[in-house]
């Protein structure tokens, strides 16, 4: 395990959520897994002092890093600079960030679809992985550290207590990979959760495509509010209940018995229902 090194001293800040990997094999293992080439456009969202970037650089020096603490900025800049001169760092909130500006170069001529890495900071990565999802056509793929328990809930499958609107959502964009988990005694300061890494690929299709993406987040949102009741009372305000039965949808089971495909039919159902009551909508 390496300790800080010089010329990157820095206190870590909680409001950022910064927990910085200190182990040289994790940080090996998930470079590996990422597996980046010089021709890929891969960005990484919080660099923090560099234990991911450096390795990241050594294999695609045309890396572009999304980092809003501006105390970090110098720190990376005297690392990388000299070597890296196409190095690009953006100070920014990578929630706001448009991930569109890094699709087209200096002469607006098309780049790669993107690969999106990154240790991202507990307190925004679900917020950041919807923002991200909203880009999924081009992206390539995206590997992030997060919290296990997140992790989990992206990868569940239906009948699991973790299942829910994360992994609905995220499952109809992506393919999802739990790589391998991460314990605490890897980052200084050590958060007080269990890590993993997660891989998303998103699909060029969806396998199972809604006629109305915005009625999906809005039914799967409404189902999980109230993930305790039947399907028929969770999604009372939306659907009647003969329009969920005519899809042979058992109308007693919890929502988190629903798979995606399911969830997608609800969604087009919900669509049907209305355009013929359009006052609902
Ligand atoms: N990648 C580094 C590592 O593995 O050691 C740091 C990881 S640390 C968990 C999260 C990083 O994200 C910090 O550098 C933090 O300042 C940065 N960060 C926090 N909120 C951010 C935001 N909204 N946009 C961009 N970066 C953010």
């Amino acid at each position: 395990m390496s300790k800080s090194k010089p010329g990157t001293e820095h206190r870590a800040r909680k409001r950022f959520g910064q927990n910085f990997l200190e182990d040289d094999n994790i940080i090996r293992r998930i470079v590996k897994s990422i597996h980046p080439t010089a021709d890929d456009n891969l960005v990484e969202i919080g660099p923090g002092k560099g234990a991911i970037t450096e390795q990241l650089l050594a294999a695609c020096p045309t890396l572009n890093v999304i980092e809003l603490d501006r105390d970090l900025i110098p720190i990376l800049l005297s690392q990388f600079i000299a070597n890296y001169p196409d190095f690009q760092i953006h100070q920014q909130d990578a929630l706001k960030f448009d991930f569109g500006t890094l699709l087209t170069d200096k002469d607006q001529q098309k780049k790669p679809p993107l690969r999106i890495v990154g240790n991202l900071p507990y307190n925004i990565s679900t917020p950041l992985i919807f923002h991200l999802l909203s880009y999924q056509a081009d992206v390539k793929d995206m590997h992030f550290m997060l919290q296990k328990e997140v992790v989990d809930r992206m990868a569940a499958h239906p009948g699991q207590k973790s299942y829910g609107r994360l992994g609905v959502m995220v499952q109809y964009y992506c393919r999802v990979e739990n790589l391998f988990d991460v314990p605490p005694e890897c980052f200084n300061p050590r958060p007080k959760v269990d890590s993993a890494i997660v891989r998303l690929v998103p699909y060029e299709q969806p396998p199972f495509p809604a006629k109305n993406i915005k009625l999906l987040e809005r039914l799967v949102n409404t189902a999980f509010q109230q993930r305790r009741k039947t399907l028929r009372n969770a999604l009372k305000q939306l659907l009647p209940t003969e329009a969920i039965e005519s899809l042979n949808i058992d109308t007693s089971v919890r929502p988190e018995n629903i798979t995606l495909q399911e969830f997608v039919a609800l969604s087009d159902k919900l669509a049907e229902h209305l355009d013929k009551n359009p006052d609902l909508a």
